[in-house]
């Protein structure tokens, strides 16, 4: 997930891109670049670090006169971040420039093709493969810009939001949109570009957004022509006049980056997955897992190292892969593995889970396991980070930057990831009957859209998070794949609204916590109907004895928990094995509103930090 910001009129172009890459660095920060076309010149300066490393360097570096003019602020999907692989990428004449923001998944065989036609490759990146087929259409079919982007486009599978420059074309950009945004502010013979409209808004308010699978010439002087890239047909420019202030438009209308960052769970997932998951051949493609198979076929056992709510996703993955592989999984906190002198041997396989992949702990953990010899493999969201260098495989989550501190995309793209591994494994050892196979494919593939129900819970979670926003402790209950999902609503909760909380097992509760429950106390139950739904039902009815509140998750259309319950939120059927992307969409909801109503700052909880690069 990157920023882009282009802008074609009668201004000097870079202050305009500068400061609109500023504007959108939440949406990517590891590098950043620039490239200005003087009427004669095309100009490009980028590196590796924040917009301000490049405006230090870029200043230096070049001319930075120029009416057009395209920038970049990345966050890596394909290849590390550094000076190399950031945007603009150039085609191999140098006469084309593109900023791209998404993810190109047939790059690899689009990259072989060309490099058989002669073409050459700087960056690791996928962006570099989409200019040089461009440029390679174009040749070869000698068409203009516009048209050869849109050939090329028709030959990529992925997700994109686009701007080319062409050097021999220079009073237009071409813009193309499938999957990531893109806004064209409208000026007075003047055009911006960006992913969305907080770069231009202090010079208009007239907006175009793109729709998916549309594309647009920005040219000067001319009418902007939009079209369907599929088709060619013309579409009708609907401009909107933006009402939004700066602050609203970066967080793209929610009030919290949390919100907005529970809200891209559907995309983010589907970003997981894109390019890996193959549900009508059964091909689940992982570079990191494929290169390493026997390492983990062999593995007396799979040790899950992390910390917060990477732990938590590590404890669903050690249901799942126990379930599908039936390969023994230990999951431990980072801190305490390193300091207990723990038994490793070569023949274990150790999965570190860290959403920057820088902390701390979970970085010594890794040093410690593989001194011991064993193989070390990282899922982790920060493409170059200090934990994906350390390891010896590892799989990303394409979460995008997360910028909340409280994590809520990062545990369900760990999820998707963890349980593709699953999946990968289950197939080589045969763990898993062809149909089931097939059915957690698919059923993998339906998640976004479950997901997006889920969120349809938005308003329910409000009305109940208003009953108990002022409680003092709150209990949060789940028995198998859900009970790390109990743990999960209970971290959301305590950490951003500061009520007590706890998650335990249901069943455990007589063990205990049931001394806890009264007439104040919430407790909140993930029910649904896949699993142990009888058992926990009988955990409802002992909670109901003891007067304690009960907020259930449910199935949709379920009538058993309804009677008993307090309030019930009803969440969409899916398998046991992946309820926990569904049921923890209610829980993050539950806690978000509880922390506003609460007066909390939820995007920067008290005493908390993002990445824990401290152990
Ligand atoms: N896939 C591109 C890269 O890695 C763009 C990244 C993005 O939009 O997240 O450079």
């Amino acid at each position: 997930m990157c920023g882009i910001v282009g802008y074609i009129g009668h201004r000097e172009a870079y202050p305009i891109v500068i400061k609109g890459l500023k504007r959108l660095e939440y949406r990517g920060y590891d590098s950043a670049g620039v490239m200005l076309y003087d009427g004669s010149d095309l100009k490009v300066s980028k590196t590796k670090g924040k917009v301000s490393d490049l405006e230090e360097r870029s200043t230096k570096e070049i001319s930075t006169s120029g009416t057009i003019g395209m920038g970049h602020t990345r966050w890596a999907t394909h290849g590390v971040p550094n000076d190399v692989n950031s945007h603009p990428h150039l085609s191999n004449s140098g006469n084309l420039a593109i900023i791209h923001n998404g993810i190109i998944e047939n790059y690899e065989p689009l990259k072989k093709e060309l490099i058989n036609r002669g073409y050459t490759f700087k960056s690791d990146t996928d962006t570099e493969v989409l200019v040089n087929l461009i440029e390679d259409v174009q040749k070869k079919d000698g068409l203009k810009l516009g048209k050869a982007v849109q050939v090329a486009l028709n030959q990529v599978v992925g997700a994109y939001a686009i701007c080319v420059f062409d050097k021999n074309k220079p009073d237009e950009i071409v813009v193309a949109r499938l999957g990531s945004p893109l806004a064209i502010g409208v000026g007075e013979n003047e055009f911006f570009i960006a992913s969305d409209a907080s770069p231009f808004i202090e010079y208009t308010s007239n907006a175009i957004y793109l729709e998916d699978e549309e594309m647009a010439i920005v040219r000067l002087h001319k009418p902007l022509k939009i079209r369907k890239i599929k088709d060619d047909s013309l579409v009708d420019p609907y401009v909107q006049e933006l009402q939004m202030n700066l602050e609203q438009i970066e967080k793209g209308g929610y009030d919290h980056f949390m919100l907005k960052e529970i809200y891209e769970q559907p995309n983010v997932i589907k970003d997981t997955y894109r390019g890996r998951l193959h549900s009508t051949t059964g091909i689940i493609q992982m570079a990191g897992v494929e290169d390493n198979l026997e390492k983990f076929l062999n593995a007396d056992r799979i040790l899950i190292i992390a910390c917060g709510t990477s732990w938590h996703a590590g404890l669903v993955a050690e249901y799942i892969i126990e379930e599908f592989a039936r390969i023994p999984v230990e999951v431990e906190y980072a801190s305490e593995f390193r300091y207990r002198n723990p038994i490793i041997t070569p023949k274990d396989v150790v999965i570190a889970i860290s959403q920057s992949g820088e902390t701390a702990d979970t970085l010594a953990a890794i040093k410690l396991a593989k001194e011991k010899g064993a193989f070390v493999f990282g899922v982790c969201n920060v493409v170059g980070s200090s934990i994906s260098r350390e390891t010896n495989g590892g799989a990303y989550t394409h979460a995008g930057p997360e910028i909340g501190v409280a994590s809520t995309k990062a545990f369900t793209t760990q999820i998707t990831v963890l349980t593709m591994m699953a999946l990968r494994l289950a197939k080589a050892k045969g763990t898993l009957s062809n149909s089931d196979y097939f059915r957690y494919l698919q059923e993998l593939e339906l998640i976004p859209e479950k997901v997006l129900e889920a969120l349809n819970t938005n308003d329910i979670s409000k009305e109940i998070a208003a009953i108990y926003k002022d409680a003092s402790n709150c209990l949060y209950l789940g028995r198998g794949y859900n009970f790390p999902v109990a743990l999960e609503g209970a971290l959301k909760l305590k950490e951003i609204s500061y009520i007590h909380a706890e998650g335990y097992p249901a069943a455990e509760m007589k063990h205990g916590p049931i001394a806890l429950i009264d007439e104040k106390m919430p407790v909140v139950v993930i029910a649904p109907k896949q699993g142990h739904y009888d058992k926990v039902v009988s955990n409802i009815q002992e909670i109901k004895s003891r007067s304690g509140k009960i907020i259930a998750i449910v199935t949709k259309g379920d009538v058993q928990v309804k009677e008993l319950a307090d309030h019930v939120i009803e969440i969409p059927e899916t398998s046991d094995a992946l309820s926990p992307l569904i049921t923890t969409i209610p829980l993050q909801l539950l806690s978000y509103h509880i922390a506003v109503l609460r007066g909390c700052n939820v995007d920067q909880p008290r005493n908390l930090a993002k990445s824990v690069t401290v152990e």
